[in-house]
């Protein structure tokens, strides 16, 4: 690695991100700061499986619980030829995370299977996912450790990760095991459209309470978007129904760009008959690198991770930027948009709509019931909020600390809100682990 290079490395990300949060904490314990570190369990398992020519393909699958102080571990199932364990870890770890935050009785867990489904077909896909859910077994269950879809799984995927473990235990209400289901099979209205709304709630809510200067609602907002997925275009769409203007919006071909908004109706026809945003007319093509440094109010990386790094982070000019995908913003970055007072809304906190409606499905499933979608709507804004209330009134606590210190609380950088969420969501599952205490 060319040393002046910046270290992307999962672990060293994930390690700077809890040392920071932990220099920031008022002394814990060193025992539950290592507890916290590790995943729980990591499995990794091989089968085999028969391709539709008759041969025969060995894969790998990983499901890794990080931890389930909270409750049973709960974290998506992701189909992509790059899966690895260490990027499952990482990812468990994030959701460990965001349940602490969000205040759901759950862990963090994360899965995958080494595969590339755009190669497969659906039978060798249904094949492989009945092979691997029964390798894990008793591993996942209602009560240990719950399934969800992620990238290249939807919710077909899940209807067969459900349907295995059902025909694996018959006699019982098997639904809770899994969620992202089809509607029919006990999935949640609203979950499909749950991490764009929840993107929507977290930066009004910190807009409305101050989080930037100057900039009190969406109303007027100029707002750009990386990412036309299932996250970014319904983020599109419900900021632009809140009053924003959509300024520049991105896919993997490139950017389109409109000073004067643009349509998101226009956007999403046009994609689904070209197969990309560019070439939408009356707009300006950009790259992805140009959407990222354009002078805008709201920023929102909503589709790969390390997006805006070390050396990109100087050119960004919005005033907020709103972490919709998993890891967007690299630590470097941090440090350079904290510097130029540029604020950062974070993953654990801005992206967690979705698991908290997956948690509303497990209840319903639990229950045997069906929740109206304005019920499910409403519950995960009050969600939201109360997450970010808290999230931010320990971040003026911290920042009013700093100021007021002369050598500043342990750092002489303005505290961030990533910080601020990763003490809170420290500190909610330290309490709860010293109160559960060691066994035996
Ligand atoms: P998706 O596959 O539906 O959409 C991804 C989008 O990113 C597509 O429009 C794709 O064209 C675009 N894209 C790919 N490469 C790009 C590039 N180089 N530049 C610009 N755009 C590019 O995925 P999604 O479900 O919308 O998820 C997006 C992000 O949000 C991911 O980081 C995911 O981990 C995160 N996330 C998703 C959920 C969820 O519920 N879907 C929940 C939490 C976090």
């Amino acid at each position: 690695m060319n040393e002046n290079a910046e270290n992307l490395d999962l672990i060293h990300i994930a390690e700077c991100r809890m040392q920071r949060a932990v220099s920031l904490l008022d002394g814990i314990k060193r025992g539950v700061y290592n507890f916290l570190r590790e995943p729980k369990r990591s499995i990794t398992v091989r089968f085999p499986v028969q391709m539709d020519d008759g041969s025969v393909r060995i894969f790998t699958g990983y499901r890794v619980v990080h931890n389930r102080v909270l409750g049973p571990g709960k974290g998506g199932i992701r189909y992509h030829p790059e899966v690895n364990l260490q990027e499952v870890q990482f990812l468990a770890a994030l959701m460990t995370w965001k349940c602490a935050l969000i205040d759901i009785p759950f862990g963090g867990a994360k899965g995958g299977v080494v595969c590339d489904t755009k190669a497969l077909s659906t039978d060798e896909l249904r094949r492989i996912t009945r092979r691997f859910i029964t390798e894990l077994g008793d591993d996942i269950g209602p009560h240990t450790d719950i399934p969800a879809p992620d990238l290249y799984t939807d919710e077909h995927t899940m209807a067969w990760v459900y349907d295995t473990y059902d025909v694996m235990h018959p006699g019982r209400n098997n639904r809770p095991v899994v969620t992202g289901k089809p509607l029919e099979l006990g999935g949640s209205l609203g979950r499909h459209t749950a991490t764009g709304r929840g993107v929507l709630d977290a930066t009004e809510y910190f807009l409305q309470h101050g989080g930037v200067k100057g900039l009190h609602g969406l109303a007027g907002a100029r707002v750009a978007i990386q990412g036309f997925g299932n996250v970014g275009a319904t983020a599109a769409r419900l900021f632009q129904q809140a009053g924003a203007r959509i300024v520049a919006i991105s896919d993997s071909q490139g950017g389109i760009y409109n000073e004067g908004g643009l349509d998101v109706d226009a956007i999403e026809a046009y994609k689904k008959a070209h197969g990309s945003v560019v070439g939408l007319p009356e707009s300006l093509t950009i790259t992805n690198a140009d959407l990222l440094a354009l002078d805008c109010d709201i920023l929102i990386p909503a589709a790969l991770g390390n997006q805006i790094r070390r050396d990109n982070a100087a050119q960004i000019k919005a005033r907020l930027v709103v972490e919709a995908a998993n890891g967007p913003v690299t630590p470097d970055a941090d440090i350079i948009l904290s510097h130029k007072g540029i604020v950062v809304l974070p993953d654990i906190l801005a992206n967690v709509g979705g698991v908290t409606v997956s948690y509303f499905e497990w209840v319903q499933n639990v229950e045997n019931e069906q929740w109206p979608l304005a019920q499910v709507n409403r519950k995960l804004r009050q969600k939201i909020q109360q997450a970010l209330a808290k999230v931010m009134g320990r971040w003026h606590e911290l920042e009013q600390q700093r100021q007021a210190a002369e050598t500043g609380a342990g750092t002489d950088r303005p505290v961030d809100m990533r910080s601020a969420a990763l003490m809170v969501a420290i500190e909610r599952l330290a309490k709860v682990t010293l109160e559960r205490g060691i066994w035996p």
